[in-house]
């Protein structure tokens, strides 16, 4: 099924927050970005260099959107890896894949689409799991990390890169100001929908910080868990290990 993805129903709740990224999959690229000032792409070179990634791993990319992380685990492991791709969007699941195809990334990525709360793979298979900014998505999150846990191997790795709560105040200000305004005007701009990206202020927002995400990471049953504030707690990366 390579290029060609598994589709997997998913419930009408879960279907309609997912579907914001419908309206903003054909600019979420670009989008990236402009909001990001480029630097997603720093945060997303951290994630893999923290992932410890080897040639010959099993990866799951979730929440995997346009491809990113996959892109980069698909050269990591090699021919004898495999990395998948997995969202819960139709649309984005296509960019993603068009994307890949048209860099030439092929032969050991697998697109699925699936619901981050029931992952559709068997239990002790993955060597490294990762959701860059994807978790604040998910509804029900301890349901989503215990299933994580469950398809890692025993010393394979979750890594969650999400926004989080900015560790100064004048960092917080600022942040607030520019989430608030000028994240929705450059969604309406750019995309034509300001809704979507007062959205994703919102649960950006509501988004459990460092320690509490770490918390529950450690109560799925992770190991050894540790985060890493990026851009001032803008952004953190939390990795845990299964024993
Ligand atoms: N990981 C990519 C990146 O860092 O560029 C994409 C991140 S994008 C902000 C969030 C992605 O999460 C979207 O592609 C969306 O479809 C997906 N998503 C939202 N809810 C999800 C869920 N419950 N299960 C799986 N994927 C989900």
């Amino acid at each position: 099924t390579h290029f060609g993805y598994q589709e997997v129903p998913v419930d009408e709740k879960v279907k309609r927050v997912a579907g914001v990224f419908d309206s903003v999959a054909s600019k979420y690229d670009l989008m990236n970005d402009m909001m990001s000032m480029g630097v997603h792409r720093l945060w997303k070179k951290f994630t893999i260099e923290l992932s410890g990634v080897r040639k010959g791993n099993k990866v799951l990319d979730i929440a995997g959107g346009t491809g990113d992380l996959t892109m980069q685990f698909s050269r990591l492991v090699g021919d004898e890896g495999e990395v998948i791709l997995a969202d819960i969007n139709d649309s984005m699941l296509k960019v993603g894949r068009d994307r890949l195809l048209d860099r030439g990334y092929g032969g050991n990525i697998r697109f699925v689409q699936a619901n981050a709360e029931a992952l559709p793979f068997p239990d002790n298979h993955f060597d490294v799991i990762t959701i860059a900014f994807g978790l604040r998505n998910v509804t029900d999150k301890d349901k989503a990390l215990k299933d994580m846990a469950r398809i890692l191997k025993p010393g394979g790795r979750l890594l969650v890169l999400e926004f989080s709560k900015p560790t100064n105040p004048l960092m917080s200000k600022a942040y607030d100001l520019y989430s608030f305004t000028a994240l929705p005007l450059m969604g309406k701009i750019l995309a034509g929908d300001s809704d979507s990206y007062r959205y994703l202020a919102e649960s950006i927002r509501m988004h459990p910080d460092q320690e509490t995400l770490k918390d529950m990471m450690q109560n799925v049953g992770l190991s050894d868990v540790e985060y890493h504030n990026m851009t001032s707690g803008v952004v953190a990366l939390h990795r845990g290990f299964k024993l």
